[in-house]
């Protein structure tokens, strides 16, 4: 026999009932600061989480002590979790309808009145509680609508209509207690960052009827804008508009010239809802969103959420509160999730160009990336392994999507809308998405998808995706950077007073460190030279010097280079205006620079003017086994030293002349791959005797500071005697963690979304610091590198800098620094301060 639930335990909400957030959930909370703040709420009941998992776990609630609070009246049952973020069953309104009540309304209210508000509730009873087919629930109010509605129910279950309003309770709630346990929602709201016990509250409220034959009617109001989070009252409101009393007509809420408003129809209770919400906004310490009854005038607040809004409306909400003495500057940094802040920085597709449109769908998460199509998460996994930027194409997607959708720069799907896996998703990871472009047909057998018009997509042609607006482009589009304003600067400054360690930028390019300024990283932390040689008059360069038969015509070469990367060097000093600027001396494997195919093998014997067959054989003879772990970084300085020494020049002479330009420049030089201290010392030599030449030629004089990048085990193992010669110890944690697992950063992609399901690994090691092996690793090395040498500075320059966790992690062990992409800078900023508190 089922166990009937008691009730005993359920709350009347009043100004001194003991409700608890963790307990009764946010909603009643909030309903319960409502009351106590003199707002006129209609009765309501608090159901704890314990009776609500009871029910779901099986157990029949009684619901007769609990119907028996709300005589004759009807009543709503709405979700209440610990956090409104973690979302629930939507809400059950008109509990309680039966014949009885539909007979006194047809009295009352008019039969139309009253077949509407029966219609509505079977049907939503139908779909949500019995859960039959919506198809046959879908009417649009009328008698005889009612009438079939009914007769469809008592055929589907085989009894008529429940007319108990505590059996229609108890079936409400069970309906709502199972769904929370259900998979989908608990999916949803695990990626909305709820715990896996995370429970659900519901909470039982007298339905305020919006309806008389004076100003009645229902609606929202909040004082902002959602997008923008700018000041302005907005909501919506409808009801019978007493000036027209001829039929029901929506009014505007707030004063609009295409009709009448709420304003205008009664200035009063649009001045005491604005007065509420300010009240509210006070003492719940939130911009909210009232809903609100009026019935004859008369108001009701039924409800309050936090305003549903944007994550650059969340920042200037946050900050504005805390300017106006509401909350702490602390409470407002903590307020925003350093990852739902990315969605600021995204880009956008820049209005003025054309736009070749070939699709569209939801937009539902924002910002704006091209890419080659993959329908696949391994492919999407695979090309994040070559570094190429892929878009994923699925139908919809599934959990198992989720390591293919971070290794996508955005996600199109033909199916979903904007709770869908893959929106829900994107938005969390900051991915520009669109969903349910159903205009698209695709064939995932053949790896393409056609568009209305008959045009065909392949797997790797071009897409540019508008999560913005939700279009589809072909081809690359152009884009606007994104645009920062004044409350996300306040809040990232605010952050940077609490955080206590640094953030650097990875940047390349004169772009990559003006993004890194505008971001306010302070300073460079990884420049890969390498990135400088691949423009084509430089490739060109670059490869003679490769090509070269002697240490003369190398040195030709290498001269050709030296203004080159002399006028990189200045350019990044320049924007960087004075704060540290970390430079990595050449890393990649020569053979990188050669060409791969036959094609590319006789344009390079053309530009050289040398026999094919000598290309030939000398790119195959520089070519490698392995060559991640062979002739490059620290071992190519030692074996072709002129490369670095040029690189040191170059670095060197930019520094004299940047300096007498600007601010003062103390260039720091990274010495890449190392795994013995005799390599730093045979470098040091050189690259001393460089900073000497350069002083003397130029009568000039300058500091600069070398430092060692730590991505060998080995030299994590030996820092100690490595930090005799370095004033600077990065961490290069991308070739740490591929030498410690013995796993090829380029190829690992493939088999990585099965080894992470299969729980042999907890995260992708790349993506998020393994803090148990690489971790161990870091301790190491920062601990004896600071034995030998108590000031050497240690950072990590890995892409794990960018990343939350692993930022923790730096913290903690007292790195001074992490250093990461530009666009992850922010996060990282306010990511290092949320530790920090
Ligand atoms: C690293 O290995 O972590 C690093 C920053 O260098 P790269 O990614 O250029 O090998
Ligand atoms: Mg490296």
């Amino acid at each position: 026999m089922q166990k009937h639930t008691d009730f005993a335990e359920f709350t009347v909400i009043t100004p001194s009932a003991g409700i608890e957030t963790a307990r009764h959930g946010w909603r009643a909370k909030c309903l319960q600061r409502l009351i106590r703040l003199d707002l006129p709420v209609p009765p309501t009941v608090a159901l704890p989480c314990d009776t609500v998992r009871a029910i779901a776990a099986g157990q029949m609630p009684d619901t007769k002590k609990l119907s028996a609070l709300f005589p004759d009246v009807l009543v709503s049952v709405r979700p209440s979790p610990a956090n409104p973020e973690w979302g629930g069953p939507g809400s059950v309104l008109n509990v309680g309808m039966n014949a009885a009540i539909h007979a006194r309304f047809v009295k009352t209210q008019g039969q139309a009145f009253a077949d509407a508000i029966y219609l509505s509730f079977v049907q939503s009873y139908a779909v949500h509680v019995a859960r039959l087919d919506p198809d046959m629930f879908t009417a649009e109010p009328s008698s005889e609508a009612l009438a079939a509605a009914l007769a469809a129910y008592e055929a589907e279950m085989d009894e008529e209509f429940p007319q108990s309003p505590a059996k229609q309770l108890s079936e409400v709630l069970r309906s709502m207690a199972r769904a929370w346990e259900g998979t989908t929602a608990r999916l949803l709201r695990e990626a909305k960052g709820a715990p896996s016990d995370a429970a659900l509250g519901l909470v039982v409220q007298e339905m305020a009827q919006a309806i008389g034959p004076g100003l009645s009617g229902a609606g929202t109001i909040q004082l902002i804008e959602s997008v923008t989070g700018a000041p302005q009252v907005t909501g919506r409101f409808r009801g019978l508009n007493p000036a027209n009393r001829k039929a029901e007509e929506t009014l505007y809420l707030v004063k609009d010239k295409r009709g009448h408003s709420l304003e205008e129809a009664a200035p009063e209770v649009f001045a005491t809802l604005q007065d509420q919400c300010r009240r509210c906004r006070e003492l719940l310490r939130e911009e909210m969103q009232l809903e609100f009854a009026l019935e004859n005038g008369s108001l009701k607040v039924i409800d309050a959420t936090r305003v549903n809004r944007s994550a650059r409306a969340t920042v200037r909400t946050s900050v504005t509160l805390a300017k106006d003495g509401i909350i702490s500057r602390e409470e407002a940094i903590l307020r925003v999730q350093p990852r739902a802040i990315s969605e600021l920085l995204h880009y956008q597709v820049d209005p003025r160009v054309p736009r070749d449109r070939v699709a569209r769908g939801i937009a539902a998460s924002p910002g704006a990336a091209s890419g080659r199509i993959v329908f696949s998460a391994a492919d999407a996994q695979a090309a994040a392994a070559r570094d190429e930027r892929c878009i994923l194409v699925r139908r919809e997607t599934a959990p198992e999507d989720i390591r293919g959708m971070h290794a996508a720069v955005a996600v199109l799907t033909e199916r979903g809308g904007v709770t869908s896996h893959a929106a829900v998703i994107a938005r969390g990871l900051g991915l520009p998405c669109i969903v349910g472009a159903s205009e698209l047909t695709l064939d995932l057998r053949e790896r393409r998808f056609a568009t209305r018009d008959g045009r065909i997509f392949r797997e790797g042609d071009v897409v540019t995706i508008d999560g913005t607006n939700g279009e589809v482009l072909a081809g690359s589009a152009e884009m606007l950077e994104p645009a920062l304003d004044e409350w996300f600067r306040t809040l990232l400054h605010w952050a940077d007073n609490v955080r206590d360690i640094g953030v650097r930028a990875n940047a390349d390019t004169p772009d990559d460190a003006r993004t890194a300024r505008m971001f306010e990283a302070e300073g460079i932390g990884l420049c890969r030279t390498e990135h400088m040689f691949f423009d084509e008059d430089r490739l060109t360069v670059m490869r003679e010097m490769i090509f070269a038969d002697s240490a003369k015509d190398r040195k030709v070469a290498l001269d050709r280079l030296l203004p080159m990367q002399r006028a990189d060097f200045i350019a990044l000093f320049d924007i960087m205006a004075g704060s540290p600027v970390c430079i990595r001396l050449f890393d990649p494997p020569l053979h990188e620079f050669l060409p791969q195919d036959r094609e590319g093998m006789r344009e390079l014997a053309e530009a050289l003017d040398r026999p094919l067959s000598e290309v030939t054989r000398r790119v195959e003879a520089l070519s490698e086994f392995n060559p991640m772990l062979g002739m490059r970084g620290v071992r190519l300085g030692i074996t072709v030293p002129e490369i670095y020494d040029m690189q040191a020049r170059a670095i060197f002479e930019a520094t004299v002349e940047a300096s007498r330009r600007g601010a003062t420049v103390v260039p720091e030089v990274m010495i890449p791959l190392v795994s013995a201290k005799r390599e730093v010392e045979l470098v040091k030599t050189r690259i001393d005797a460089v900073a000497a030449a350069v002083k003397n030629e130029l009568k000039a004089d300058f500091d600069y500071r070398l430092g060692v990048m730590v991505e060998t085990p080995r030299a994590a193992l030996r820092a100690g005697e490595i930090a005799q010669h370095a004033a600077f110890l990065s961490f290069g944690t991308n070739d740490l963690t591929q030498m410690t697992y013995g796993l090829s950063r380029d190829d690992a992609g493939r088999f990585m979304g099965s080894y992470v399901q299969q729980g042999v690994y907890a995260e992708d090691p790349f993506h998020v610091l393994d803090s148990e092996g690489v971790g161990e690793l870091l301790l190491i090395g920062s601990e004896r590198g600071r034995e030998v040498r108590p000031e050497v500075t240690i950072s990590v320059c890995g892409e794990h800098g960018g990343n939350p966790e692993s930022i923790a992690f730096c913290r903690k062990a007292g790195f001074d620094y992490v250093s990461c992409s530009p666009f992850r800078v922010p996060v990282a900023r306010l990511a290092a301060a949320h530790f920090a508190l």
